[in-house]
């Protein structure tokens, strides 16, 4: 066992950024493990992220880690791979030592499991898409697909069509829809085909091809990937998953575990870079805020009267 911080944050994506930087900036000693890329680096821009509109996911996550220059954050490149309860904290296992800490804050975001089908992992984030907040703007007036069926389908090829009138619901298969969500497709002017899909090809454009024969020829095809958590560590901890496996947090990003808190994506929607930021900031204010109640419950002082006002209740 080597070093102990006030807090560890797993996870170096907007998330774990931006609470590495509130932490310091409140003088913790922060620990910023920095386990590889974010969720969106397959991606040419990250759009809807405000001052930074367009920046490349890669870029935002240089100028962050830029930012925590000033503060008493240690990056370290590596992967937390194993959690444990200490008398006063928690121990997490890095290559080759562990590490102490008084409270965790897990941003280890989620990865998005992609359909098998041939050629589309290879354009993920370049003109196959997820989530038209992210690409529809530069897909404007586009041919766009959204590959997808039953409600799900529905529900994204409606959202799609707010950016273009020239969507196609690709249901690759039965397409599991009511007839009113058919006739609501109808009704804004989506088309629907339900051929078998073999593979995607195309450089600047999407060309999808049947297996019975015949392409069609999109700008872009959105879908909604399912997601894992990135990390086993929330399950091993005892963290609260809910029926989508996403950590389950109060307002103020603490998990069902004292002592640890949860940001990001891994936390469930919305999932956007903004969104992220700003659960890392709430999640470490909280943290924070449960270390200066132990620091002033320590000098004799107390913010609450009642026990049942603490930081882990209400904002203090
Ligand atoms: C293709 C694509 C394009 C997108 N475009 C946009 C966009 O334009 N605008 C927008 O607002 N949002 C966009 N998003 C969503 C955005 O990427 C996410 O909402 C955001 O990255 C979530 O941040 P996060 O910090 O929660 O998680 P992540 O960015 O996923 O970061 C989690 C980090 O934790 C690390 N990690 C995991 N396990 C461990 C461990 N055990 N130890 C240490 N580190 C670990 C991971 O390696 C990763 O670096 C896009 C997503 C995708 C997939």
């Amino acid at each position: 066992m080597t070093d102990a911080y006030d807090a560890v944050v797993v996870g170096a994506g907007p998330a774990g950024l931006n609470a590495a930087l509130v932490l310091g900036g409140a003088d913790r000693r922060v620990l910023l493990l920095d386990g590889g890329p974010p969720r969106n680096v397959r991606a040419q821009a990250a759009h809807g992220v405000f001052t930074r509109d367009g920046v490349t996911p890669t870029h935002l996550k240089t100028i962050g880690l830029a930012d925590l220059a000033p503060y008493p954050v240690t990056v370290v490149p590596q992967l937390a791979r194993e959690a444990a309860f200490t008398s006063d904290g928690f121990a997490l296992r890095l290559e080759g030592m562990w590490v102490r800490s008084q409270r965790l804050l897990l941003a280890t975001g989620v990865r998005d499991v992609l359909p098998t089908l041939p050629g589309l992992r290879e354009r993920w984030g370049k003109t196959v898409h997820h989530c038209p907040y992210c690409d529809g703007w530069p897909n404007r007036d586009a041919r766009l697909g959204v590959l997808g069926s039953g409600q799900e389908g529905h529900h994204l090829a409606l959202s799609v069509r707010s950016w273009s009138d020239e969507v196609t619901l690709l249901t690759d298969g039965p397409d599991e829809l009511t007839a009113e969500q058919r006739l609501d497709l109808q009704r804004v002017g989506i088309t629907v085909q339900t051929g078998r899909l073999l593979r995607l090809a195309g450089r600047e454009d999407v060309r999808v091809r049947f297996r019975g024969g015949g392409d069609l020829c999109l700008d872009a095809l959105f879908l909604n990937p399912t997601q894992q958590q990135c990390s086993t560590l929330p399950a091993a901890l005892g963290c609260d998953l809910n029926d989508k496996s996403r950590v389950v947090v109060n307002e103020n990003g603490m998990t069902s575990v004292r002592g640890v808190w949860a940001a990001g994506d891994m936390t469930g929607a919305p999932q956007y870079v903004m969104s992220a930021a700003s659960g890392g900031m709430t999640a470490a204010v909280s943290l924070n805020t449960t270390l200066i109640h132990e620091e002033v419950r320590r000098m004799g002082a107390a913010f609450h009267k009642s026990p049942d006002e603490g930081p882990e209740g209400k904002a203090s």
